[in-house]
């Protein structure tokens, strides 16, 4: 993460890659200019050991693609494509593969935006889409489409796992292998996972059959709450499709979010590695205290038997999201929220300070209070996203704020 991509004797030795805020790029010749463009449009096949030509910032510059590299190789997928949000990386891959009448199934509770755009964008351009809970199996959803006479038009599966508040994990082998089934008959059909939550150090969904992956770079790869960006990774054939919409709809990230990223992920193993011995140090703590009447967290016991296998077969690392219920409903957590010295009370993870907040009225404002209360999604509920401090200062903190 601090070499690959990048010489320094292409910028006069400056040991990191400079910050190249230009829009265009000068052509040595007009033939040079003619073959950039046939290569970019796909025209001309790109020889393996050429970089890209660099044409204009929309398209490329070379802060995305040291980034895009490195995140290709961390991934362990063939390619990558930075974009300036989360967001825009996830609705970008929808409308790359989605046409009017198709079918997109998606695991819920996923992130408050990526549910809005499937529910209320993706819905009015016509496209059918299929929620599913983690204790749903694919042969169920399966069932439903051939009922509804629409498997044949299954063309995204989208996984978020662990979802959030409550850390339940979906089982992305079991996606993987349905998946298979239905390319075994030709069907056109890809496995997506939002992977923001543990990757790219602690799950790998490449490994476990996943065609294309989403990042809010926002949080962990960032960690240093400064910038939205978004990172996908992907096959060479998907990732062609993603990067020729990107470039049309114009939501590649720019030079300087791109600069910062890249600093920001030669630390990233380190920040993790840091965020998630702390969060196990919270989660035991937590586990002891008389006021605190649930852990939500991957691997525990009380998160039921099969989640129990899935974290076994599937994380590496139980991660360094927690959440967890207090006595005394949504007044108590707003105490306890409001009393956190060290711990700042805002939205957002994965960065080297820990935040806190409460999913029922915040994050999942939206959400309908019937599907809160299936999800166990309560008022009672505080999420922590664990950063880099002394575990010891943070217990202190939620020690004190607890009571
Ligand atoms: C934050 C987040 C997003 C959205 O990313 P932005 O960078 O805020 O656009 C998507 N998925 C997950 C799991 C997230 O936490």
């Amino acid at each position: 993460m601090m070499t690959h991509g990048y010489n320094p004797e292409w910028s006069e030795g400056a040991i990191k890659a400079p910050i190249f805020q230009t829009s265009t790029f000068v052509f040595k010749t007009a033939e040079e200019g003619k073959r950039f463009f046939a290569m970019a449009y796909g025209k001309l096949e790109k020889p393996l050991d050429e970089p890209m030509g660099l044409i204009y910032s929309r398209i490329n510059n070379p802060n995305m693609q040291i980034l895009e590299e490195r995140m290709a190789l961390y991934e362990g997928s063939d390619d990558a494509a930075i974009f300036e949000s989360g967001m825009s990386g996830i609705s970008t891959v929808m409308l790359s593969f989605l046409r009017p009448g198709d079918v997109l199934v998606f695991s819920n509770p996923t992130y408050g935006g990526t549910h809005h755009f499937i529910q209320h964008v993706l819905t009015d351009f016509g496209i059918k889409v299929y929620p599913f809970h983690s204790t749903v199996h694919p042969d169920d959803i399966k069932k439903t489409l051939k009922e509804d006479g629409v498997l044949d038009r299954l063309r995204l599966i989208y996984l978020e796992t662990p979802a959030n508040p409550t850390n339940e994990l979906i089982d992305i082998t079991s996606w993987a292998n349905f998946r298979d089934e239905l390319r075994a008959q030709q069907q056109d059909v890809r496995l997506v996972v939002d992977n923001t939550y543990l990757g790219p150090i602690w799950q790998k969904p490449v490994e476990l059959g996943a065609d294309v992956i989403c990042y809010s770079a926002t949080k962990f790869l960032n960690g240093h709450s400064d910038l939205i960006a978004g990172v996908v990774c992907g096959d060479k054939d998907s990732m062609i499709a993603i990067k020729t919409m990107r470039t049309f709809i114009g939501n590649m990230a720019g030079p300087h979010t791109s600069w910062l990223l890249t600093r920001s992920i030669e630390t990233l193993k380190l920040r993790m590695d840091r965020q998630g011995s702390n969060a196990q140090k919270v989660v035991e703590w937590l586990l002891n205290h008389p006021k605190v009447t649930r852990v939500y967290y991957p691997g525990l016991a009380t998160q039921g038997e099969e989640q129990v296998r899935i974290f076994r077969e599937q994380c590496l690392h139980p991660g360094a999201m927690i959440s967890f219920d207090v006595e005394g409903g949504e007044s108590e957590a707003f105490r306890i929220l409001n009393s956190l010295k060290l711990i700042k009370l805002a939205v957002s993870l994965g960065s080297n300070e820990s935040l806190a907040q409460h999913p029922y009225s915040m994050t999942h404002a939206d959400v309908p209070d019937d599907v809160k209360e299936a999800l166990n999604l309560t008022e009672s509920m505080i999420r922590l996203s664990v950063g880099i401090e002394s575990s010891e200062d943070l217990i202190a903190d939620l020690a004190q704020a607890i009571g």
